[in-house]
């Protein structure tokens, strides 16, 4: 199931008067599924000692959003300066926040280090020599390549650009005990948006047997392995949910391996954005156009400023109309922003209730790397974010974007030069 049952039960009833107040397009969020996912996990992973999630600020990298995750214990991943700051912001510190940049810039390591640092990922070995004050707590980003095969969005992991390579990985910590290095992490992402658990059931092995293979390398001890993200969700009605449970039992039996054969097991993070808060965010729309050529086409009065996903990966989201779910007059519609795109369609050829115009048209699944991957293309702005809280009460936690801010950017000091 895309968007749960019960979000829907407590916004479809309320979402006129919501829309009424606030006006279309906002995306909405749903506190009490944020919270039942953070707490189904820590339920999950409760036989792994030591298990924490480190949210990935960049899926949905709203302070209130963030606030929520924080209040449930977890820590931050963030691999950019305002994901840092906005973290801090809100009381993360230290080891509540792993650092998992690629290409990094010094700027970068160096506000890493600041304000008492965090878990240092390291995305390469190149990079040891460029870390400014090596830190003693070290992660490295692990990338199996051939030795694993990807997944569809992340891809083959010999194309992707991240991490060291198994050859390398030895060296990459040798060269961090040279440079002072006295704690150990190990961290992989080798998925995305996967829905098959046996995948992440291999990754924590993999992990645990590259923990094993540099112990015995360079008598490394890991405080912590970590999965990264990559946890799916449905987005298709008729695709089922991750299955976590027997996931965890099967990781935990892992764990479990290891701490009789060493004698101690490390941690186990993970990282998980969509997982998160991708199901528990939908976009409320109007529709405000409708249009009949070659195809039926159904107008919104939000565009792929708003949700990337669909133009980008031709990614499926569920859209109901409100007040139409299981109406027997259907037509085939081809959803539509206003950009000047032809990929700006959040469906193609879709079966929907016969829409008219005002009905409020609801995008499911808009949670994680909705409006975070928004843009300004065309002149096209951010909507607004709102909070479904638990009390049943609506909150602002994100105002839409003005002409000003579109122009923003050009208010500044005159500054020209003549080359010689
Ligand atoms: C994006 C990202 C995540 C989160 O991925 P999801 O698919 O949202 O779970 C975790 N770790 C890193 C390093 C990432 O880049």
């Amino acid at each position: 199931m895309p968007m749960s049952q019960s979000f829907k039960d407590r916004l479809f009833p309320v979402v006129d008067q919501i829309a009424e107040h606030y006006g279309t397009p906002f995306h909405i969020y749903d506190e009490v599924g944020i919270r039942e996912t953070g707490e189904k996990l820590k339920q999950v992973f409760s036989g792994i000692d030591g298990f924490r999630e480190y949210y990935a600020v960049k899926a949905l990298p709203n302070p209130k959003i963030l606030a929520l995750m924080f209040d449930m214990g977890f820590g931050a991943d963030c691999s950019s300066i305002p994901e840092l700051i906005l973290s801090r912001q809100l009381g993360a510190k230290g080891e509540d926040i792993m650092f998992t940049s690629n290409n990094t810039d010094p700027v970068e390591f160096a506000a890493a280090a600041a304000e008492g640092g965090c878990v240092l990922n390291l995305d390469d070995i190149s990079l040891i020599d460029k870390v400014p004050e090596f830190p003693e707590l070290i992660c490295f980003r692990y990338n199996p390549g051939p030795r694993r095969t990807g997944n569809v969005i992340i891809g083959n992991p010999v194309e992707a650009k991240y991490g060291v390579t198994h050859d390398q990985v030895i060296e990459a910590y040798r060269k961090a005990q040279e440079k002072g290095a006295k704690r150990f992490g190990l961290h992989t992402m080798v998925a995305s948006n996967e829905l098959d658990y046996t995948y992440m059931v291999e990754t924590a092995r993999m992990v645990l047997e590259i923990a094993e293979l540099v112990e015995a390398e360079l008598g490394i001890r890991f405080e912590f392995v970590n999965i990264g993200g990559g946890f799916g969700i449905p987005y298709k009605p008729e695709q089922n949910a991750l299955d976590i449970e027997t996931m965890a039992t099967e990781i935990a039996a892992q764990f479990d391996a290891f701490k009789s054969k060493h004698g101690y097991a490390p941690r186990m993070y993970m990282e998980s954005g969509r997982f998160m808060t991708g199901p528990h965010g939908c976009l409320v729309t109007t529709a405000i156009n409708q249009k009949e050529t070659y195809r039926k086409y159904v107008g919104l009065d939000a565009c792929m400023s708003s949700l990337m996903r669909p133009a980008l990966y031709e990614a499926y989201h569920h859209i109901d109309v409100v007040g139409k779910e299981g109406q027997e007059k259907t037509e085939i519609y081809d959803v539509v922003g206003s950009l000047c795109e032809n990929n700006d369609k959040f469906a193609v050829q879709r079966e929907l209730p016969q829409i008219d115009e005002g009905d409020l048209v609801v995008i499911h699944d808009s949670g994680a790397h909705g409006h975070a991957m928004g843009f300004q293309y065309n002149g096209r702005l951010r909507p607004k974010e709102l909070l479904l809280k638990a009390d049943g009460s609506v909150e602002l936690i994100r105002r839409a974007e003005t002409v000003d801010d579109y122009f923003a950017t050009l208010k500044f000091d005159a500054d020209e030069m003549a080359p010689k």
